[in-house]
């Protein structure tokens, strides 16, 4: 047996969150996607069918109140929370992360430039984005810019504290770089947003699950992320969306929904939006998604967010070792930091071909996913992912490149 074989073995063995893959239906294969997709935690499926034939086939509308549904998206929010580090009561569900960041972008741009919250230095009329953050939010940031009046200037992550001035309205980031893994310097540029007198929207969806976020801790004002990714709510489960405690009374959404009012069901023609973190509702909750969601956060139980952190750097130290000492020099080159404060829970590899080599990976049961132009991405989702499965999976990525 190779040594890094039997290296994998004695980590697997001495690993304390190893026995949490039962609570996963897995199969043979090296599941280096959840970064895209979370897996199906086992018991969802019954409970999900409870949610359709109990919950609505027999309750019916009694469910709004008896099952829990009118409150989902705030309870759910509370669940999340821990993991974020955020206390109770400033995160809801719902909704797709893209919409989130919509609602809270312009949101953003209207507290910044609210009364007492814009000191001297000019209007506020610039939003700054990630030069190279996920295209949904690069997107989502030009049309709320143009709603807003303002211009958007693309800036990568390091170079923002550079670019405040007392011009920026409003600056979108992501925790995590979707393609390179890359991790940010969140309380550095929270604060630094902050001290020019503007509001960061942090997008956590390649960092809820998989890191300490801290956002309490951190002093952050809103954050968006994703569900399916590292938090296995299933295939399109709705998004989360944190405002800060202090900032809900200024939250200002332009999404202003019946669900977000201060009365729902008193049907009046004028707005009047709730308190807490439930203005950032909208309509109805996707309720099928919601309780599947809900169901699958309780894999969580017991574990602590600081541990998969832990497992994670060392799974993905473990698996670039391997590639390392496996794959030809030169085949392929790591664009994931190698320093543990810059990398999120995937690693990322530049290779030619990358596509082709993917689907051969994949074939041979190492299911990660190519991203254009030329990288593989493998994420490491420390609650199903195991040493083995890293060797494994730099073993047969070394013997595809080998073919092609
Ligand atoms: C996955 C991901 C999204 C997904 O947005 P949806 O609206 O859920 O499709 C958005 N932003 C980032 C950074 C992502 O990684």
């Amino acid at each position: 047996m190779s040594e890094l074989l039997s290296r994998a073995e004695a980590l697997d063995a001495a690993d304390e969150l190893g026995a949490l893959r039962d609570r996963f239906v897995l199969d043979e294969v090296v599941y280096l996607d959840g970064n895209s997709l979370g897996a199906l935690p086992a018991h969802v499926p019954d409970r999900v069918a409870d949610v359709v034939r109990r919950q609505w086939g027999e309750l019916r509308i009694r469910s709004w109140d008896e099952s829990g549904w009118w409150t989902a998206p705030e309870r759910i929010g509370d669940r999340i929370a821990p993991l974020v580090g955020a206390a109770p009561g400033q995160i809801v569900v719902g909704d797709s992360t893209s919409v989130n960041v919509f609602k809270a972008l312009v949101a953003a741009v209207r507290m910044a430039r609210e009364a007492g919250g814009a000191p001297a230095g000019g209007p506020r009329e610039e939003i700054l984005v990630d030069a190279t953050t996920f295209p949904t939010d690069g997107y989502i940031a030009a049309s709320a810019a143009r709603m807003t009046g303002c211009t958007l200037r693309p800036v990568a992550p390091g170079d923002v504290p550079a670019a405040l001035s007392g011009r920026t309205a409003a600056v979108l980031l992501n925790h995590v770089d979707y393609r390179t893994g890359r991790l940010h310097d969140l309380p550095y540029l929270t604060a630094a947003v902050h001290a020019a007198g503007a509001y960061a929207v942090w997008d956590l969806c390649h960092s809820a699950g998989a890191l300490p976020v801290g956002l309490d801790e951190h002093g952050v004002g809103l954050a968006v992320g994703c569900t399916y990714k590292y938090l296995n709510g299933g295939p399109g489960s709705p998004a989360f969306l944190y405002v800060r405690r202090d900032l809900q009374d200024r939250f200002d959404s332009p999404l202003p929904g019946w669900n977000s009012h201060a009365e729902p069901f008193g049907m009046r023609p004028e707005y009047e939006p709730a308190r807490g973190a439930l203005r950032g509702r909208v309509g109805t909750p996707d309720i099928l998604s919601l309780l599947a969601l809900e169901a699958s956060l309780e894999v969580w139980d017991g574990v602590p967010i600081e541990a998969v952190r832990a497992k994670s750097l060392t799974l993905t130290d473990f698996f670039l070792e391997c590639v390392a000492a496996y794959v030809p020099a030169g085949r392929v080159e790591s664009v994931t930091p190698a320093a543990h404060g810059q990398r999120g829970s995937q690693v990322a590899l530049r290779c030619a071909d990358a596509g082709t080599v993917m689907k051969r990976l994949i074939e041979r049961g190492v299911v990660g996913d190519f991203r254009h132009p030329d990288v593989l991405r493998f994420g490491f989702t420390p609650l199903y992912v195991g040493f083995g499965d890293a060797e494994r999976a730099a073993r047969v990525l070394a013997a595809v490149l080998g073919e092609v």
